[in-house]
């Protein structure tokens, strides 16, 4: 079920624009709009889960956002020179949308993940 509240409910709707890169019949995966690398796209799932823990409940789900984000680096031709997929969970990772999304970022070289600035 959508959630009133929530940013990517709406933009799974269309009621708010995004540029689509790859959908499924369970996922929906988009351009982040502010990119950290040349390559840098968002995959939901449809349907709500507040963050990652939520999603493993549902591993079905869980697994089609991983098959969709690497669908995403074959179509975006990064798969082969590598990239990394992410889910950001709480404060300390910086998560700021509280629908379960899974980063794929590529297409230059990555800096070592950790600490800012990194
Ligand atoms: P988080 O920090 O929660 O893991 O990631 C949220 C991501 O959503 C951020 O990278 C941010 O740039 C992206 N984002 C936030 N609002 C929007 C939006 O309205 N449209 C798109 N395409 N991305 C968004
Ligand atoms: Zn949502």
């Amino acid at each position: 079920m959508p959630e009133n509240d929530c940013l990517f409910c709406k933009i799974i709707a269309g009621d708010i624009p995004s540029t689509t890169v790859l959908e499924t019949d369970t996922t929906y995966a988009f351009r982040d709009i502010n990119p950290q690398a040349d390559v840098h796209v968002l995959v939901v799932p449809r349907t709500h889960h507040e963050d990652a823990e939520a999603l493993a409940k549902a591993p079905r789900e869980l697994a089609d956002v991983i098959s969709t984000g690497v669908a995403v680096a074959k179509q975006e031709g990064i798969d082969a020179a590598g990239f990394r997929l992410v889910f950001n969970t709480g404060e300390h990772a910086g998560r700021t949308v509280f629908h379960a999304h899974l980063h794929v970022l590529g297409g230059e070289q990555l800096g070592m993940f950790g600490r800012p600035g990194h």
